[in-house]
């Protein structure tokens, strides 16, 4: 007997991001990244069998909603508000927002020096809701890209972008071209969970392949291979 959100042949299809460098990217069409290495360690310990579904950041929240994908792993942040539409697997990655502005301003250096400012970021994103509750910032430019935000910066066209600190790394690291920098200490403390309806039959699973993983030493393998300690 199937019930919604069960598939035919057992596979549970599993949400990833096309575009959140270095957790989950595609490359020609295949899905590569820290987490999508995590997931196939955590299902191979909670003994899933899956398929993942490449798609869009803002596709991501509807696909799991609808039951098109079963769970996501997708760097997504865990929070209260997303908890109460959402159930998030235990934590398996800390990290935090971060400030990013032009290689040579010399006058953006922490929160408060975005007043006045233009800033870009990506829209429905953890980084969108905090930049909008910084007081006195001029205007706030959501893009369902994120790589378009990161643009816009270096062709300053904008003053900062506010996004997660992996990722901004990443991005400055691969394709700053010199132009971009990161200002100051991380805003605040999030952390990244698998994603899944609120009534869902894998999220007990997921905690012990996370579990499972940790324990056993891959989790710190898999961190050393991409981000190097
Ligand atoms: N961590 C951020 C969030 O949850 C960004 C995730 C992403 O862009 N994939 O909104």
């Amino acid at each position: 007997i199937l019930s919604a959100g069960c598939t035919t042949n057992n596979s549970v299809k599993v949400g990833i991001e096309s575009n959140f460098r270095p957790f989950t990217y595609t490359e020609a069409g295949e899905g590569k990244g820290f987490e999508v290495e995590l997931w196939q360690a955590i299902a191979e310990k909670a003994n899933l069998k899956y398929e993942l579904i490449p798609m869009e950041y803002r596709e991501l929240n509807e696909a799991v909603k609808s039951g098109k994908v079963d769970l996501a792993i997708a760097g997504m942040t865990i929070n209260n508000a997303r908890k109460e539409k959402f159930a998030f697997s235990d934590p398996y990655f800390q990290t935090g927002l971060v400030i990013l502005t032009a290689s040579d301003n010399e006058m953006i250096k922490t929160e408060d020096d975005l007043a006045g400012k233009v800033v870009a970021t990506r829209l429905g994103s953890t980084a969108y809701t905090y930049t909008g509750d910084i007081k006195g910032i001029k205007e706030i430019r959501g893009f369902p890209s994120i790589t378009e935000a990161y643009d816009q910066l270096k062709d300053k066209k904008v003053d900062a972008v506010v996004f997660d600190e992996r990722n901004a790394h990443d991005f400055i690291q691969k394709s700053g071209d010199g132009k971009v920098k990161i200002v100051g200490e991380m805003l605040n403390k999030e952390s990244y969970g698998v994603v899944s309806k609120k009534r869902n039959q894998y999220i007990g699973r997921v905690n012990l392949g996370i579990e499972a993983v940790v324990k056993d030493g891959t989790y710190a393998a898999l961190y050393k291979k991409w981000f190097g300690s």
